[in-house]
C-alpha cells in the first residue's frame, strides 16, 4: 500500500501504539479520584499535558484537551463569542477547515456577523481586506496556520499584530501545521491555538486547545472539575497518553522527517510535472507545507484518477476528506478561483514519515499512465485559462 493521505490522517507510530497499550493495561484509574491508582493517572495526564505544553512555548495550565480538533475550533470560537456578548462579529478566512467554517456558519444563524476574508490564487489571505474587516464590535479572528487541501501557510504572525493592535482575541487552527513547522505559541502572537492528535501519528478522537492565559473563554461543555473546569467530562486518559507520545517523538525527531518528506514531494511533484502533460499545480510554491502536492488533471474528474489509483493500491484524496462525496467542489479551490470544472479534475497527495522513495518512483509510473488512459476515453477538453 501507499498512502498519500496523511492530512487526512496519519498512521498511528509504534512508538505512541507501544505507550498506549502499556498505559492500558496498566491503569484505569479515574484521575479525579483521590487515591494512588487515580493519582498516578492524573500524573500521567499532566506529564502529557506538560509536553505538548513544551512543544507549543506555552505553560502547563494553557492546555486543555479535547476530543478532536473539530471541537478545539468550536470551543475557541463559541467560546470567546459567548464570553463576549456585546460584541457581535467574528472574522475568519474563507478557505478554513469545516470545523471552522460550519462554526461561523452556525454563529451567522445566531445573528453574528461573519466576515471571510478573501485569499490570492496561491491560497494567501489577504492582509489588508483582514485589517479593514476590523470593528469595535469583533470579539474574534480565526485564521488557520496550514491548509488542508492546500498547504498554504498564512502570515499567522502578522495577521496576529493586526488583531493585537486593534485589541482583537486572535485564534489559529493548527492542526495542519503543527508537528510539520515550527508552532510557538508567543512568536506567532497568539491567544488560542488548536491540534489534533491523529495528524502527528497519534490516535483519533484527542485534540488540544491552547488558551493564553488571561483570555476571557466560557466552556463549551459543563459538568464536572475536570481541566480546570474548562472542558467537563472523565479524561480520555488512553487518547491524551498517545497525544502526548506522539508530539514527544515530533520533538525528538526534530527536522528529520520534515527534510525527507520535503525531499520526496519535491521528487514527486517535479515527476508529475515532467512526465504528465497538461497539470496545473494549486498552493504557494514556497509558503506551503511542502508534503501537500494539489495538482489539477484538466479534462479529469479527480474521482476516476482516485479509484484508478485505489486499485493499484495507492491512495489519495479528492481534497479534504471532510468534503469527500459532497457534491459541490472543494470551496478551497473555488476561493482559489478555479473554475469546477478545473476544481473537480483535483487530487491531493499528502506525504507522510512512513512514505518512501520507492513510493514515489511507483506512484510516478502509474500515475502518467492512468492519467493517458482516462484521457483516451475522456469526453472533456479543458484549458487552463
Ligand atoms: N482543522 C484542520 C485544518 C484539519 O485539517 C482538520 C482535519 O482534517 C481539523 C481541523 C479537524 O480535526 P479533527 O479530525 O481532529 O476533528
Amino acid at each position: 500500500m501507499i498512502y498519500l493521505d496523511n492530512n487526512a490522517t496519519t498512521p498511528l507510530d509504534p512508538t505512541v501504539s507501544e505507550k498506549m497499550s502499556e498505559f492500558l493495561k496498566e491503569y484505569f484509574g479515574n484521575p479525579s479520584s483521590l487515591y494512588p491508582i487515580g493519582r498516578e493517572v492524573k500524573e500521567i495526564i499532566t506529564q502529557a499535558r506538560e509536553v505538548i505544553a513544551k512543544a507549543l512555548g506555552a505553560t502547563r495550565t494553557e492546555i486543555i484537551f479535547t476530543g478532536s480538533g473539530t471541537e478545539a475550533d468550536n470551543f475557541a470560537i463559541r467560546g470567546v463569542l459567548d464570553a463576549f456578548p456585546e460584541k457581535k462579529e467574528f472574522i475568519t478566512s474563507a478557505i478554513e477547515h469545516p470545523a471552522v467554517i460550519q462554526t461561523a456558519n452556525y454563529l451567522e444563524k445566531k445573528g453574528i456577523k461573519v466576515t471571510y476574508v478573501p485569499v490570492d490564487e496561491y491560497g494567501t489571505i489577504d492582509l489588508d481586506f483582514l485589517k479593514d474587516a476590523i470593528t469595535p464590535q469583533t470579539a474574534l479572528i480565526s485564521i488557520m496556520f496550514a491548509n488542508n487541501e492546500l498547504g498554504t501557510i498564512q502570515p499567522i504572525e502578522t495577521a496576529s499584530k493586526i488583531a493585537k493592535e486593534r485589541e482583537v482575541l486572535f485564534h489559529t487552527d493548527a492542526v495542519q501545521a503543527f508537528g510539520k513547522i515550527d508552532v510557538d505559541v508567543n512568536k506567532l502572537g497568539v491567544d488560542l491555538l488548536s491540534i489534533s492528535a491523529h495528524k502527528i501519528y497519534g490516535p483519533k478522537g484527542i485534540g488540544a486547545l491552547y488558551i493564553r492565559k488571561g483570555t476571557d473563554i466560557s466552556p463549551l461543555i459543563y459538568g464536572g472539575h475536570q481541566e480546570r473546569e474548562m472542558r467537563a467530562g472523565t479524561e480520555n486518559t488512553i487518547g491524551i497518553v498517545g497525544l502526548g507520545e506522539a508530539v514527544r517523538a515530533v520533538q525528538e525527531r526534530g527536522n528529520k522527517d520534515k527534510k525527507r518528506i520535503e525531499m520526496l514531494a519535491e521528487q514527486l511533484k517535479k515527476g508529475i510535472e515532467e512526465k504528465i502533460p497538461k497539470v496545473k499545480f494549486n498552493g504557494h510554491e514556497k509558503t506551503r507545507i511542502k508534503g501537500t502536492l494539489n495538482f489539477a488533471f484538466l479534462s479529469l474528474e479527480a474521482e476516476a484518477i482516485l479509484l484508478a489509483l485505489a486499485t493499484k493500491e495507492i491512495f489519495v484524496s479528492t481534497g479534504s476528506a471532510c468534503s469527500e462525496g459532497a457534491e459541490d467542489v472543494s470551496h478551497v479551490l473555488s476561493a482559489i478561483g478555479l473554475r469546477p470544472e478545473i476544481a473537480r479534475s483535483c487530487i491531493r497527495m499528502s506525504l507522510g514519515r512512513f512514505n518512501t522513495e520507492e513510493d514515489v518512483k511507483i506512484v510516478l509510473q502509474e500515475l502518467p499512465e492512468i492519467v493517458e488512459k482516462l484521457r483516451e476515453i475522456s469526453a472533456l477538453d479543458i484549458d487552463e485559462d
